[in-house]
C-alpha cells in the first residue's frame, strides 16, 4: 500500500501490481478448490456405487438361495424385465455378454428400492435414458443361463467371477453396433469402474480390463 497524490494526503490505494498478485493467488486458489471438489464429487459417486452393488449382491444371492441359479440377465433395454432376450448389444448396459442387471430382483422384491440398479455416476449424467444403463450384469456366467457363447468370465488369478460391473454403452448407441466403445463413468477422467465379484467384494478397477 503507498499514498497516493499529495505527499501528506490520507487516501490509501493498492498498486497495480498489487492487486494483480491478489487476483492470481485468488485465481490459484479457486482453481485448486474447483479440483478438489470434482474429486470430492467423484469419490462420493464411487462409494455411493459400490454400496449399490453390494445391496445387488445380496439380492443376488437372496435369489440364488431360493431359486438354485442366478436371474438372467435383461437383454432389451426399457422398464420391463426381458430375460431369455439376451442380444449383442441391445442390452440395457453391455454388448451381449454383459446385459443388464434383471428387474426380476426389483419385481420379486429382492430389491425395494429401484435406483438401486444404476450406478450413480450415470443416474445423474443421462436422467432421462435411464432405463438404457442399469448395471452391466455377466450374462455367461452358466448359474445365470450361460448360452451367450461365453464361459464363466473368471479371472485367473483369483478364480473369483465378475457378476456385476458399471460398464455401460453410450445411450444413443445403436444397439446393433458392436463395435462401439464401452465406456465408463468413474474418475475425472471416467476410465474407471466398479466391479462385484463372485465372492461378494466390490473393487475400483481400471474400465475394459479384460477377463484372463
Ligand atoms: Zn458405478
Amino acid at each position: 500500500m503507498r499514498r497516493v497524490g499529495l505527499p501528506y494526503s490520507k487516501i490509501l490505494a493498492f498498486t497495480l501490481i498489487e492487486l494483480l498478485v491478489v487476483v492470481a493467488v485468488i485465481a490459484i486458489l479457486s482453481a485448486i478448490a474447483v479440483v478438489n471438489f470434482a474429486l470430492a464429487a467423484d469419490r462420493a459417486r464411487q462409494v455411493q456405487c459400490a454400496a449399490r452393488l453390494k445391496v445387488i449382491g445380496s439380492a443376488l444371492y437372496a435369489y440364488h438361495i431360493d431359486y438354485n441359479a442366478f436371474p438372467l440377465a435383461d437383454g432389451v433395454a426399457g422398464n420391463r424385465p426381458t430375460p431369455f432376450r439376451t442380444e449383442f448389444g441391445n442390452g440395457p448396459a453391455g454388448n451381449g455378454f454383459w446385459n443388464g442387471i434383471s428387474l426380476l430382483l426389483v419385481e420379486c422384491g429382492y430389491i425395494q428400492d429401484r435406483s438401486v440398479l444404476y450406478c450413480p455416476a450415470l443416474e445423474k449424467r443421462y436422467a432421462a435414458r435411464r432405463d438404457n444403463l442399469r448395471y452391466a450384469y455377466n450374462c455367461s456366467t452358466t448359474d445365470a443361463g450361460g448360452y451367450a457363447g461365453s464361459e464363466n468370465n473368471l479371472e485367473s488369478d483369483s478364480g473369483d467371477v465378475w457378476l456385476v460391473r458399471c460398464l455401460y454403452l453410450h445411450p444413443t448407441t445403436n444397439g446393433a453396433d458392436r463395435r462401439k466403445p464401452v465406456n465408463f463413468p468413474h474418475g475425472l477422467d471416467r476410465t474407471m469402474e466398479n466391479v462385484l465379484f463372485s465372492n461378494y467384494r466390490v473393487e475400483l478397477r481400471p474400465g475394459g480390463e479384460t477377463l484372463r
